[in-house]
């Protein structure tokens, strides 16, 4: 590729770019969150952290809870059963061994009953917050669904453009010689960014527009004949401009 028809290869590939660099400010857009959903995202996502965290120490209490109420009716089943051997106890010291019996099983389940008093206490603590945070998830989730849905529009309108735009960029590259547009393509990729820059002129000096190094003569040189030519330093492709 040289010559004149390098040199239109480049101005139509440096047009081409602008719609790309387009494409790509769009695609940023669409992939960047409005602060205000952002921010209630967050607080809705550490109120259901809370509540789920709440939910499993409900969980625990409930067990524990459960556990200790089904000990407990054992107990009172033993407790039955020792008086009703105690009624047919045949010596005293039949009685008395019924009665301690009995009395260390009332002993135990009073010490359960206690137990349970602050477990009890903790449910309805837990309750109460999981309702709370409940409330609020109520209050806060409509309003997150109103910003989700504005976002999806929003996204849907730039999305819209986008395809606007890429139907105008594919038009353009049919216009451009395959080899320039796979080169100016793989070098896009690996810089992300511009893969097409201006010689810019300073003085006596020629710059690379993409990372402003000062350009060998050779380089300038070529890039003004309109031959395919990459910057030395940033390995994108030079254009020589309109001027
Ligand atoms: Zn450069």
């Amino acid at each position: 590729m040289g010559g004149v028809n390098g040199a239109e290869a480049l101005r139509a590939l440096y047009a081409l770019q602008e719609k790309d660099l387009e494409i790509d400010r769009l695609q940023k857009e669409v992939e960047t969150l409005p602060e205000d959903l952002l921010a209630l995202k967050a607080q809705v996502e550490a109120r259901e952290a809370e509540l789920m965290a709440l939910l499993e120490r409900q969980a625990e209490l409930r067990k524990a809870y459960t556990r200790h109420s089904l000990d407990i009716e054992d107990l009172a089943a033993k407790e039955k059963q020792a008086e009703a051997e105690q009624r047919q106890a045949q010596s005293a010291r039949e009685q008395t061994q019924y009665e301690n019996r009995i009395q260390q099983i009332k002993d135990r389940i009073r010490e359960l009953l206690e137990l349970s008093t602050p477990i009890m206490e903790a449910m309805e603590e837990v309750e109460k917050e999981i309702a709370q945070v409940e409330e609020t998830l109520a209050q806060l989730r409509p309003r997150l669904g109103e910003l989700l849905a504005e976002n999806a529009k929003r996204v849907e309108a730039l999305k819209e453009e986008m395809a606007r735009l890429k139907e105008v960029r594919e038009a353009m590259a049919g216009g451009i010689p395959a080899p320039v547009l796979k080169e100016y393509e793989a070098i896009r990729r690996a810089r992300k960014g511009a893969g097409v820059v201006r010689m810019l002129r300073q003085g006596q000096v020629f710059r690379c527009e993409g990372c402003n190094v000062v350009l060998p003569t050779h380089v300038a040189q070529k890039v003004v004949q309109g031959q395919l030519t990459r910057c030395p330093s940033c390995g994108r492709l030079l254009w020589k401009g309109e001027a």
